[in-house]
């Protein structure tokens, strides 16, 4: 059975990029519309850190499993343009304030880091570069006979019976579809003009990109690190197989501009970032900044995606909400929402934990000004 032959997806990030990949490779034609670029958003700034079993003993564990299980597949597949690699995972700790603790337990760390424990050996953890994973897929889709094109989705297309038949561009050109998927990421909340969809919030996060070379070995560090003032951050360091490594922490919830583009750090986020990175790693402490970055993941009010068709009304599907695990469940993600569009029921994962209808849906009346 087939119910759906043409799909346009809102948005270009993970997300939208794998659901486009998943179709394509099915022979259905979706049509990307991305507002500013492909990963332009999270989906090129994140970390990209990949676990097979993080999830386990939550609604999650079956969609990151099989996403873990499809990041190794699709890397082999399309050549790894992406710096797809298995690492090791450590926890630990440090407190700016505290003198050398000794021997550093790492060449790369200083004295003042405490590794606490092993969290992620290569069989269980890996990383991808994000953006380049996010293009690459949009590319892998392109080949599959996906369209890419730039635009603002302002509306939806709604035929006689009610059912949804497109997008309208803030051009006034309408795109026409089968179905229509929102993966706005944290702008899906924009959506809620078009369609009963609960809310989805933006959660900034602040990213350096360190050029490390040999430095830093294969190993991700998830850290406890406590400033002076007493504030405690917790930053993920993640070394990436192009030479660079990607440290992030400082979070907070900023507004989120309309226009993708406008994205910008708070003042002072990226300095304190940096001073605590050269507090804990000699390595770093060298290294040469190439990026720095801000960007918002979308939340849910449970903290679960919000993966399926919409309620009620023919033709329209969400997959977005991925919270910190975006880019490791975007395969899986597309995988079964390409199940979901073309056949009705999806075979790999189950989608019922993240049923669009299960959370109030939000009144599009408070995004006033927006
Ligand atoms: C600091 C940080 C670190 C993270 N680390 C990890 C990690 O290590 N591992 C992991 O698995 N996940 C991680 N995540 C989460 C992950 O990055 C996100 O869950 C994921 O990128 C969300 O992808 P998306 O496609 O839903 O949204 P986005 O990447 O936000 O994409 C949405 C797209 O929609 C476009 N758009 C917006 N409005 C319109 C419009 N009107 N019309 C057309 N297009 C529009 C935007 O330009 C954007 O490209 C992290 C997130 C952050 C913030």
């Amino acid at each position: 059975m087939s119910l759906a032959k043409r799909i346009v997806i809102c948005g270009g990030g993970a997300i939208g990029a794998a659901i486009a990949f998943f179709l394509g490779r099915r022979g259905a034609e979706a049509i990307v519309i991305e507002r500013h670029e492909v990963a332009g958003a999270a989906s090129g700034k994140s970390g990209g850190f990949l676990a097979l079993d993080w999830c386990r003993g939550t609604p999650l564990d079956r969609l990151a499993r099989r996403s873990f299980a499809l990041h190794a597949e699709l890397a082999d597949e399309l050549g790894n343009p992406w710096g797809y690699r298995r690492l090791e995972t450590f926890g630990g700790q440090a407190v700016e304030s505290d003198s050398a603790r000794g021997r550093s337990q790492r060449p790369w760390l200083s004295a003042k880091v405490a590794i606490t424990g092993q969290l992620g050996a290569p069989q269980t953890t890996a990383l991808v570069e994000p953006r380049a994973f996010t293009t690459g897929l949009m590319r892998a889709a392109e080949a599959e006979g996906a369209a890419l094109r730039q635009g603002t989705v302002v509306d939806l297309v709604r035929g006689p019976t009610g059912a949804i038949g497109g997008v309208v561009l803030d051009s006034g050109e309408i795109v026409e579809g089968d179905a229509v998927v929102i993966a706005l990421g944290p702008w899906s909340i924009l959506a809620t003009r078009w369609l009963p969809l609960p809310a989805v919030y933006g959660y900034k996060g602040h990213s350096l990109v360190f050029r490390t070379g040999e430095a830093i070995p294969a190993e991700a560090l998830f850290l406890e690190y406590q400033e002076a003032g007493g504030e405690i951050l917790t930053p993920e360091l993640f070394p990436r197989a192009d030479g660079t490594t990607w440290v992030c922490a400082v979070s907070g919830t900023g507004p989120l501009p309309v226009d993708p583009a406008e994205v910008a750090a708070d003042d002072g986020a990226h300095a304190r970032l940096e001073a605590m990175c050269r507090n804990i790693s000699p390595a770093l402490s060298a290294a040469t900044i190439v990026a720095r970055q801000a960007c918002f993941r979308p939340v849910t009010e449970d903290g679960l995606p919000l993966i399926g068709a919409v309620p009620g009304l023919d033709g329209a599907y969400v997959a977005t909400g991925h919270s910190v695990w975006g880019m490791l469940n975007a395969p899986a993600t597309g995988e079964a929402m390409a199940e979901l569009i073309l056949d009705g029921q999806v075979r790999q994962v189950d989608l019922a934990p993240f049923a669009p209808g299960r959370l109030r849906t939000f009144d599009p009346a408070r995004l006033r000004g927006r």
